[in-house]
C-alpha cells in the first residue's frame, strides 16, 4: 500500500517524534479520522533543504510543514506560493497540486480561525505586540480578513517599522508603529489584543509584555501566541481583568487544521488535536 507522507522540515528540533508536540497533534488527528498518513519530523541543516525538498516531490509526499530556519529559504524550491505567503513572504507548509509544490502560510490563518470563534476581526483596531515573524503573519491575515486598524507596538524600531511599511504598502489596513519605554495604556479605540512576541514563552514563564494592565477593559478580546505554557501570564492577567482570552493552542490547533485541509481537502476535529497538546504541556 502506498502511504502518503507528511513531514515537518526542521533545522531547530532535535526530539524524537513522539516527544514533538506538533507531530503528536497531527498524527492525533490522522488516527481518530483513520487516515492511512504519517506525518514525520525530519532535521534538515539549511545547505541541504533543496535536496530535502526534491526528495520530498521524488518520493511522492503530499506536502510538509517547514519551521525556522527554513520559512524564506524554502521559497525558492517551491513552485509557487499562496496569496497571503506571497504578502508576507514565508510559508509553513508546502501543498503539492499536481505535480507542483505551493507554499502557504497558515500560522496567521490559524490564528484567525481562532480568533473568529469569538469575534470577527473586521472593521476593527488591534493592538499587536510583536514584530517577527508570527506578528508578520498574523498582521497580514487580519488586514485580509478586513481590520481597520492595526497598531504595532514592538521594542526594536526597525523590526516594527518593516512590519508598519509591509502592510501599509501591501494591504488595505492603516497599521501604525509604538516603540517606548512606558507601559502601554490600550486605547478606547481598541477592540483586539494580540501577543505576537516571544515573551511568557518557557523557560521564561512569567515574562510580561510592556503592557500597563489595568488598561486592559473587560470588553477587550486578548490572544496570546504563547503555547507553552496556555495560561501564559497576558492570559491569566486579561482574565483577571474580565477579558474574553484566546491561548496559543487555538492558533497551533487551527493551523495544523488548515494545513490537513490543504493536504487531503478533510475537516479534521479540532478538539482531539489540543487534547493532544493539553496532554503534553500539561506533562
Ligand atoms: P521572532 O523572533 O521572529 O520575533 C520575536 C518578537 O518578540 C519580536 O517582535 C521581538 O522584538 C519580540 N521580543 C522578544 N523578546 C522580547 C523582549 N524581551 N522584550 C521585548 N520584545 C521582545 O519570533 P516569532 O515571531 O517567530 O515567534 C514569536 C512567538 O510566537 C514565539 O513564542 C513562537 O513560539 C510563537 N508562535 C506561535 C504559534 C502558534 O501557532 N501559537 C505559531 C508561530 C509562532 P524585537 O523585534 O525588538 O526583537
Amino acid at each position: 500500500m502506498v502511504h502518503n507522507f507528511l513531514s515537518q522540515l526542521t533545522g531547530s528540533f532535535a526530539m524524537p517524534a513522539a516527544e514533538n508536540p506538533t507531530v503528536a497533534m497531527v498524527e492525533a488527528a490522522f488516527r481518530h479520522h483513520g487516515l492511512d498518513i504519517r506525518y514525520i519530523n525530519c532535521e534538515v541543516p539549511p545547505e541541504r533543504l533543496g535536496d530535502a525538498v526534491r526528495g520530498a516531490r521524488a518520493m511522492g509526499w503530499i506536502g510538509f510543514n517547514c519551521s525556522i530556519p527554513h520559512k524564506v529559504a524554502v521559497i525558492e524550491h517551491l513552485d509557487g506560493l499562496g496569496d497571503s505567503a506571497a504578502v508576507m513572504g514565508a510559508v509553513n507548509c508546502a501543498v503539492r497540486r499536481g505535480d507542483r509544490f505551493i507554499g502557504e502560510n497558515t500560522d496567521g490563518k490559524g490564528f484567525l480561525q481562532s480568533l473568529r470563534t469569538v469575534t470577527d476581526p473586521k472593521d476593527k483596531t488591534v493592538v499587536m505586540f510583536g514584530a517577527g515573524g508570527a506578528a508578520r503573519a498574523i498582521g497580514v491575515e487580519l488586514a485580509f480578513a478586513g481590520a481597520k486598524r492595526i497598531i504595532v507596538v514592538n521594542r526594536s524600531a526597525a523590526r516594527g517599522r518593516a512590519l508598519v511599511d509591509l502592510l501599509n504598502g501591501k494591504t488595505a489596513v492603516a497599521a501604525e508603529l509604538v516603540v517606548s519605554r512606558e507601559p502601554y495604556q490600550v486605547p478606547d479605540a481598541a477592540q483586539i489584543l494580540v501577543n505576537a512576541t516571544s515573551i511568557g514563552l518557557y523557560p521564561d514563564v512569567e515574562g510580561r509584555i510592556n503592557l500597563d494592565v489595568t488598561s486592559l477593559r473587560p470588553d477587550l478580546v486578548v490572544a496570546d501566541v504563547i503555547t507553552n505554557p496556555p495560561r501564559s501570564p497576558l492570559i491569566r492577567d486579561a482574565e483577571a481583568r474580565g477579558c474574553k482570552v484566546l491561548d496559543g493552542l487555538g492558533m497551533v490547533v487551527n493551523q495544523g487544521v488548515i494545513g490537513i485541509k490543504y493536504w487531503t481537502g478533510l475537516d479534521v476535529d479540532a478538539a482531539v488535536m489540543r487534547r493532544k497538546l493539553e496532554e503534553l504541556f500539561r506533562a
